[in-house]
């Protein structure tokens, strides 16, 4: 897609985005930690801010970055070095995601669902050929991959999907469809989950060019714009023994992926929130009315403090996921607890922060929009702020309220 010529200043301060670190919190990251964390936000400031503006009022998704995604080590950094990952801990990988996230949810998610969606399964449950096969290409960029979950009528109840892989002689039969996928118009390989002949879920690695697999794109988003999302359609699609995840058995396998994608969706999210901090302060302190800068009315300063504390209190749950995941403790629950705080705080401080901005707020000069926007879909997928809020409730009261 060619990104035509740029319309919109976007981001206009971010020249001078520092991000924040009321807490003092990079005090315990590691110099490695930072240096990444760093290079990736120099990476946003000259491949992403300049056309992410116009990608997002136009609708197109910029295909060129997924190669550059990989050359930043972007894709799979936590994946070992041995398949092409970064080898990278879970902090650092949510270092990165936040980082993308700041540019843009719509980048995050196709980095996301690569690295998380696509990658961890097939390193988590693929066979050693399948690892060798797929994952380098996927870290490089090479290969853009999706994950097929969710169906037309199974959205937060995966369990009750309808599509089948059933064996067919020494191959199986693919059958039904898939929606509201990411980056699937443009894959090369989806991770797709399937109910076998005794109903048990088993996922398996469907390729472009397989004979019945169609992947029309789904069009007039509000949301996510600069992401392209379609469907997953099969229809006797033959998938070769050697495509299905040998390790994949039952629904905690699709599951354990999205935990790892919630944990990047949870560090995330503070990325997308800070940009728009960022872009506030520095605008009510420009901007004057009353003879006074905005950011001198008690008003004003209300909003900007809660949302720092807010920010701030988000960062401490990322970190402290991250330290729990690099230690081989964190809980699914734990993990869903830091998404929903962190994407409902981000999208609080989107609105809050247009409204700081007045009428200029709602212009693409400015990222308050798109990043609302964004999140709505962020707030939607991976599990609801519902189904999230449900499992916190059954974590914490030993009952199931889902049904
Ligand atoms: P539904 O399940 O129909 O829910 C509708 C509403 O009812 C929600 O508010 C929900 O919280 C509420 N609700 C449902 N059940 C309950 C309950 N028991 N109690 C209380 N409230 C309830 N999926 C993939 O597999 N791969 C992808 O790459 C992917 N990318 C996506 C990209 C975008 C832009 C979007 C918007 C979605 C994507 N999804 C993807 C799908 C996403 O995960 C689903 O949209 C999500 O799981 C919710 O399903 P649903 O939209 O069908 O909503």
């Amino acid at each position: 897609i060619q990104i035509k010529k740029q319309k919109f200043m976007s981001n206009r301060y971010a020249h001078s985005y520092r991000g924040f670190d009321y807490l003092n919190l990079d005090e315990q990251l590691t110099t490695e930690q930072k240096l990444i964390r760093d290079s990736v936000r120099s990476w946003v400031n000259t491949s992403v801010i300049p056309i992410i503006e116009d990608c997002a009022q136009n609708s197109e998704f910029p295909r060129h970055l997924v190669k550059e995604l990989g050359e930043i080590g972007a894709l799979g950094p936590h994946i070992p070095t041995e398949y092409g990952g970064g080898g990278l801990d879970a902090i650092t990988y949510g270092l990165i995601m936040q980082e993308l996230e700041r540019g843009d949810s719509g980048i995050r998610s196709c980095a996301s669902v690569q690295s998380s969606l696509v990658m961890y399964p097939i390193w988590k449950y693929g066979s050693e050929e399948q690892k060798h096969k797929f994952l380098p290409k996927l870290a490089k960029g090479e290969f853009l991959g999706s994950f097929g979950l969710t169906e037309p009528n199974h959205g937060s109840d995966p369990s009750s999907m309808e599509t089948r892989l059933i064996k067919h002689g020494d191959k199986y039969l693919l059958n039904g469809s898939k929606m509201w996928i990411t980056n699937s118009p443009l894959c090369d390989i989806a991770v797709v989950w399937a109910k076998n002949e005794e109903g048990h879920v088993v996922g398996c690695i469907v390729e472009r060019e397989m004979k019945g697999f169609s992947t029309p794109e789904i069009k007039g988003k509000w949301s996510l714009r600069a992401s392209i999302t379609g469907e997953l359609l099969f229809e006797d699609v033959e998938i070769p023994a050697e495509n299905i995840l040998p390790l994949a058995k039952g629904l905690k396998a699709p599951l354990s992926c999205l935990s790892s994608a919630r944990f990047g969706i949870a560090c995330g999210a503070v990325g997308a929130a800070m940009d728009c901090l960022h872009h506030a302060v520095e605008y009510s302190k420009e901007r004057k009315q009353f003879g006074k800068p905005l950011a001198g009315f008690q008003l004003t300063q209300k909003k900007l403090a809660e949302l720092l504390t807010e920010i701030s209190k988000a960062q401490l749950l990322s970190l402290q996921l991250g330290k729990l995941n690099i230690e081989g403790k964190i809980t699914p629950a734990q993990i869903s607890m830091g998404k929903r705080n962190n994407v409902e705080m981000a999208l609080n401080t989107a609105r809050e922060c247009r409204q700081i901005c007045g009428a200029m707020g709602i212009t693409g000069d400015f990222p308050f929009m798109r990043h609302a926007m964004n999140l709505e879909s962020v707030i939607t997928y991976e599990g609801t702020h519902e189904v999230h809020l449900l499992i916190t409730g059954m974590d914490l009261t030993g009952e199931n309220a889902f049904g």
